[in-house]
């Protein structure tokens, strides 16, 4: 037997347990689910997929920790996080790794998704002020007024699997640095990050059941959207998913924001430098083997360009190496098989709409194992927009072009789709730019950035079906989801007080 053999046979008996009151807990339901290595095209573990009872254990440790976490100073949550931020850069190659033999992107995008994450880290150290208050002084004679922001309880996550570390970290540190103590649903395609995380959690200080992981399908995700004891959910996926979570959730009284699925349109005009827009479509178009809900999957180019830059694009896609994340190469494979079927067969309804395979990623030599889920960068021009390759989220590395005759046209193709994400404008014209930001109807925007993920402290989401609820994730927003605020009216009576006075209150 090869050392590789022996590997996979031992890997192949480990299964992914829950994270529950700060320890490791092996799951005792008997079902259990497949965890891939994409690059490989075997399966290497098994995940638990959680019972009612460990449901309900989850939710009671969180539960159980709220009192005294909810109770604890600012500054001494603070420090946890604090301590949270240092392991977490100092162990960020431990994760890296981890993300990739689940998930299968490069190491190096592995390790920009921990960074992004690691910002809301850092916000989330700053939560004194974050949540800091209003005071109005003498609103009438003798009596002031201020707000307090105060946490929720418990609050459910329920995360994808393309961002197995980011997205969690999108909400877990506002989350528990406000004063909640939380349940997270990780995807069951990848979940080994979110027990990590938790782990090293446990190790920077925070009290046992705070953060507790709960691994599953859908049997978990409707324990928490229904149990009275979840006060909130922070959901990101696909949108029938989402649409489903928001609906359940709300129905059950709990405050939802629920994260959807895009379709990102990069706007090019006549103007724009295209060797720029060339590099950008393809890092954003084929970046993360497209598993990227901020991916662009439309170049709508205003003629006269879009020859010349398909011409661009078609070179440098040519020049990627696509392989085994591990190997140092620029994209790696797809999630799982079933996956990267489905993204494949769009290639096909795209040869039968009548557009035009330019680059096909079904033909792709992998630096990898021959059974890794492979399909290379795909670009599809004149893509009808009647076509399913254009009305329906892809998720793999299929980059169309649609091409148009004016900005008009073009925005109004953007307007006109079911998502709402992000978008981007290429062109050196800041009136068009300007004109642009003001009339799309997308919730990020680049202007000249391909994938405009807004930094930590500024708030993440999306319009129409890209998100359900009224806030987005992180930022102000963040806090303001994870916080129920309260005005205090308040008068310390002083020799001077007025007596009786049946009227409303109002100012004097
Ligand atoms: P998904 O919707 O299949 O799964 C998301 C979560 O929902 C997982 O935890 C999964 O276990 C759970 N789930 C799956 N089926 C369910 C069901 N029937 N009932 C209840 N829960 C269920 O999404 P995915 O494939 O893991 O992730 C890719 C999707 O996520 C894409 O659509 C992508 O655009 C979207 N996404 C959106 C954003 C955003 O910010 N808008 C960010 C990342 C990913």
């Amino acid at each position: 037997m090869t050392t590789t053999e022996q590997t996979t046979t031992e890997q192949t008996t480990t299964t992914v347990g829950h994270w529950i009151d700060g320890a490791r807990v092996a799951s005792t339901s008997g079902n259990t689910a497949p965890v891939f290595d994409p690059a490989l095209g075997v399966a290497t573990k098994q995940v638990a997929l959680a019972s009612e009872g460990e449901i309900q254990a989850a939710i009671a440790s969180a539960k159980a920790a709220f009192p005294a976490w909810s109770n604890l100073s600012l500054s001494k949550r603070q420090q946890i996080l604090f301590a949270f931020r240092e392991i977490l850069n100092r162990d960020k190659a431990e994760l890296a790794e981890i993300i990739t033999s689940e998930h299968g992107k490069v190491i190096d995008d592995a390790l920009g998704e921990i960074a992004r994450g690691q910002e809301v880290v850092e916000l989330a150290t700053n939560i004194p002020s974050l949540m800091k208050g209003e005071f109005s002084d003498q609103v009438s004679t003798g009596i002031d007024v201020y707000s307090i922001r105060q946490p929720l309880g418990v609050v459910g996550i329920i995360s994808p699997f393309n961002f197995p570390a980011m997205v969690p970290l999108w909400f877990l540190p506002i989350a528990i640095a406000a004063g909640n103590t939380v349940v997270l649903k990780p995807s069951e395609k990848d979940p080994s990050a979110a027990i990590w995380l938790a782990s090293k959690f446990t190790e920077a200080g925070l009290p046992d059941g705070v953060f507790n992981v709960l691994n599953g399908d859908k049997l978990s995700v409707d324990g928490l959207l229904t149990s009275p004891d979840v006060e909130s959910i922070s959901f990101v996926g696909s949108t029938p998913i989402a649409q489903y979570v928001y609906e359940t959730g709300t129905k059950h009284g709990k405050r939802v924001q629920a994260l959807g699925g895009a379709k990102n349109h990069m706007l090019v005009l006549p103007d724009a430098d295209l060797d720029l827009v060339a590099d950008n479509a393809v890092n954003a178009g084929f970046g993360s083997a497209g598993e990227r809900c901020m991916a662009i999957s439309v170049v709508v180019a205003v003629e006269p360009v879009a020859d010349e830059l398909i011409e661009k694009i078609t070179e440098r896609a040519a020049t990627l190496r696509i392989g085994d994340g591990r190997r140092g190469c620029d994209m790696g494979p797809l999630v799982t098989k079933q996956h990267r079927d489905k993204v494949a067969s769009y290639i096909e309804v795209a040869e039968q709409d009548g557009a035009v395979v330019v680059v096909d990623g079904r033909t792709v030599r992998p630096d990898g194992d021959e059974n890794g889920f492979w399909l290379g960068p795909t670009l599809i021009d004149k893509v009808p927009t009647t076509s399913r390759v254009y009305t329906e989220e892809i998720f793999g590395p299929v980059l169309s072009v649609v091409r148009v005759q004016s900005y008009e046209e073009g925005l109004e193709l953007i307007n006109s789709g079911a998502f709402g994400n992000g978008t981007a404008i290429f062109t050196n014209d800041g009136g068009a730019a300007r004109r642009f930001q003001r009339d799309v109807q997308v919730g990020m925007i680049g202007i000249n950035v391909p994938i405009p993920v807004p930094v930590a402290y500024y708030s993440f989401g999306g319009w129409k079906n890209s998100l359900f609820g009224d806030h987005k994730a992180y930022g102000t927003d963040g806090v303001s989801f994870f916080t129920r605020q309260k005005a205090v009216t308040s008068r310390w009576l002083d020799p001077s007080h007025g007596g009786i006075n049946l009227g409303f209150p109002s100012n004097g």
